[in-house]
């Protein structure tokens, strides 16, 4: 319950907290919503000699539409997202995430930028974001990048980040008019992560399944995407046993860790009925 001793730090743009980042090293954290890191420092299993906060930087704030892009800041709160017109018009699947993560408390002041940067294979968002082909924009001393979703998570905990990095923003190509899409967790009450979930983005023509993307959360040390279960829909009109065989693809790339959500067997075996879901489900709102 008690953190460790820490000296705290509020920077007024994005140069002065990396600056801070990079000049206090491997003892200082960016401190968003707090609510992964405070609880880790609670158990002192981070114990971080410097926080430098971001709610003074007002540039990391805001949801907006760049043509057919939504760029979202950092510091945007997963409550912000629930209430945004424009990610209700363009981008439902992040409400119906939004929504399965951790609980209203939470959700103000939980960030999207948080939950992407944190590295945690519990994470509901990082997976989504692959699902959603986003790119995110890391600044650092030395400038800006952009670094896709997909080539972010290298690891539990272990990620593209650079000391003295920040994720100040992500950037998610609006999907095409008529899309379906889902996101299917199961979990074992509100507030817990995944026992194991599957996001699903497709387009349908004809009746069959025209694009597909599919995103694994907590079914790996890293969010996955799984391609070759996206491809076995492709061209088929979902019926049973293109579904199995999909379902069958994607638990080929689990490796979940065992722990009180179940054994390995039990979260694969749960994946893919999420994916099968997430893909009926998916379907049945594409037009
Ligand atoms: C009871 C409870 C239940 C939860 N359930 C879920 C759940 O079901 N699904 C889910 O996805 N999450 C869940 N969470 C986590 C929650 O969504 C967190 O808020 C989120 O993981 C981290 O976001 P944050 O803004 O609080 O980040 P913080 O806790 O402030 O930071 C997390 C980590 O990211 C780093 N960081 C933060 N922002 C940046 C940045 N812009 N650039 C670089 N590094 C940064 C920090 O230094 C830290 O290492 C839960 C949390 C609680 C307390």
């Amino acid at each position: 319950m008690i953190p460790g001793p820490f000296s705290y730090h509020r920077p007024a743009t994005v140069a002065d907290a990396v600056k801070l980042l990079s000049n206090l090293g491997d003892e200082a954290r960016p401190l968003a919503g707090g609510h992964s890191l405070v609880p880790m420092m609670k158990l002192r299993l981070a114990t971080p000699e410097h926080l430098v906060d971001l709610h003074g930087i007002a540039g990391l704030k805001g949801i907006r539409r760049d043509g057919n892009t939504i760029v979202i800041g950092a510091m945007a709160t997963q409550h912000e997202l629930l209430a945004s017109d424009e990610i209700g018009r363009s981008l439902p699947i992040l409400d119906e995430t939004a929504l399965l993560i951790a609980d209203p408390q939470v959700r103000y002041r939980g960030t999207i930028g948080g939950n992407l940067a944190n590295g945690d294979p519990g994470n509901d968002m990082p997976a989504l974001m692959m699902t959603l082909g986003a790119s995110y924009r890391l600044e650092g001393t030395s400038g800006a990048r952009e670094v896709a979703a997909s080539e972010f998570y290298q690891g539990a905990y272990f990620t593209a980040l650079e000391p003295g990095e920040l994720l100040t923003s992500v950037a998610i190509p609006v999907p095409a008019a008529g899309h379906g899409y889902a996101y299917e967790k199961l979990k074992r009450k509100v507030g817990d992560y995944a026992t194991a979930a599957a996001a699903v983005v497709l387009t349908m023509a004809g009746g069959k399944v025209a694009t597909c993307k599919i995103g694994l959360t907590n079914l790996s040390e890293t969010p996955l995407l799984a391609e070759d279960a996206a491809k076995a829909v492709i061209g088929t009109s979902l019926d049973p046993a293109t579904l199995k065989k999909a379902a069958a693809a994607a638990e080929a790339i689990m490796s979940p860790a065992a722990d009180a959500r179940g054994p390995v067997e039990y979260r694969k075996h749960v994946g893919g009925i999420m994916v099968m879901r997430a893909l009926q489900r998916a379907a049945g709102r594409a037009s």
